[in-house]
């Protein structure tokens, strides 16, 4: 293994995450993320095969990145999954192989847990908005909470862990089960990370008033649990705390929970991630307006040295912070399940 330059930023973020999209297709349309009609998909020649994937991963592992985050859209509807996962892990830089993870609505993982888990998935984070059936088949606008239940059960018993949980809350929607999703991942060794709406979908339908704000989470549970934050955050989106019987501070702790104040209280100043879309752009911000395109020179054949040159300069326009508190902002072109969230 020959080491690459490492990547780290005008700012001197060096940067150790790699969030690949790997498909924006999906088999639920959650209404904070896509339109019911879904989105005008990508074509399918576009979308970076398994050898291209390898190609840009392994430049970026060597280049310093230990973490991998396969996403999409779906990812587990990529058909190579298994094989997806395989290659990734098998992947060498300077601290050995990445560790390779996966956000999925945990539909799939009935069926892929175990192949996943033997082809070197380390964990998964699952995302769950609700426990109540008709309120997920209003949510995800498809009646699936039973196969994302079982999903999840079967992370657990593959040993895809720590597992983590993803919610998004929405006012008038869901903020009434803050305490009971917490409850039901505290009660299965899970961390519930509750994750500020955005202004990433296709539908442009985000509102500053209807996103529910982490001070407003954080009241919700600490009505019904005792908060206590956690130290050594580093780049971690996720501020972090332990959780304990109310009124009880020298408890032994419950379990833990997350909040992802992306919105009113950026953390861009540590990030250290960079995405790349399915079909091979590569993005230095969730947020960026502008892209740099990996796939035409990967498929002309362009050597190593050209990748790690484009990944380098993409680095370097990174800006420090995503300015969705601006009066400027304008939210980028791409939907969050085309870039990968
Ligand atoms: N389909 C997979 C899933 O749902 O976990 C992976 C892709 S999804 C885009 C990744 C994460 O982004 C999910 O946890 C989802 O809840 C979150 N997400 C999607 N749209 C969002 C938005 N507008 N604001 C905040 N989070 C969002
Ligand atoms: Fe699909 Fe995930 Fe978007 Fe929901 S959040 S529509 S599961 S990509």
């Amino acid at each position: 293994m020959r080491p690459l330059p490492l990547l780290v930023d005008s700012h001197g973020r060096e940067h150790r995450d790699l969030r690949i999209s790997l498909t924006d297709h999906c088999n639920l349309r959650c209404t904070y993320c896509m339109p019911a009609e879904g989105v005008p998909w990508l074509a399918k020649a576009s979308l970076l095969t398994l050898p291209e994937l390898l190609a840009v991963a392994g430049v970026a592992v060597r280049a310093g990145i230990t973490e991998i985050r396969l996403t999409g859209g779906e990812p587990l509807l990529r058909r190579d999954i298994v094989e997806i996962v395989a290659g990734m892990a098998a992947l060498e830089g300077p601290s050995g192989h990445p560790e390779v993870s996966m956000t999925t609505n945990g539909i799939g993982l009935r069926k892929l847990a175990v192949p996943l888990a033997e082809a070197g998935l380390a964990r998964v984070n699952v995302s769950l908005d609700t426990l109540v059936r008709e309120r997920f088949a209003e949510l995800a606008r498809r009646d699936r909470l039973d196969d994302t239940l079982a999903g999840i059960e079967a992370a657990i018993a593959a040993g895809l862990g720590p597992l983590k949980l993803n919610t998004v809350l929405m006012r008038g929607t869901n903020t009434d089960e803050a305490v009971p999703l917490l409850d039901f991942a505290l009660a299965r060794g899970a961390e519930l990370r509750f994750i500020e709406q955005m202004p990433l979908d296709a539908g442009h339908t985000w509102t500053r008033e209807g996103m529910v704000t982490a001070d407003e989470t954080q009241a919700i549970i600490e009505a019904a649990h005792l908060l206590t934050p956690l130290p050594g955050r580093g780049a971690a989106p996720a501020e972090r705390f332990a959780v304990r019987p109310l009124g009880e501070p020298d408890a032994e702790p419950l379990g833990t929970v997350g909040i992802i104040a992306s919105v009113t209280r950026p953390f861009c100043g540590n990030c250290d991630r960079l995405r790349l879309t399915a079909d091979g752009q590569l993005r230095n911000c969730l947020f960026a307006t502008g892209e740099t395109d990996l796939r035409t020179p990967l498929r002309g054949g362009a050597p190593e040295s050209a990748l790690t040159a484009l990944i380098h300069a993409s680095l370097a326009a990174k800006l420090p912070g995503h300015g969705i508190n601006d009066p400027g902002f304008l939210q980028p072109r791409r939907p969050m399940s085309a870039i990968g969230g």
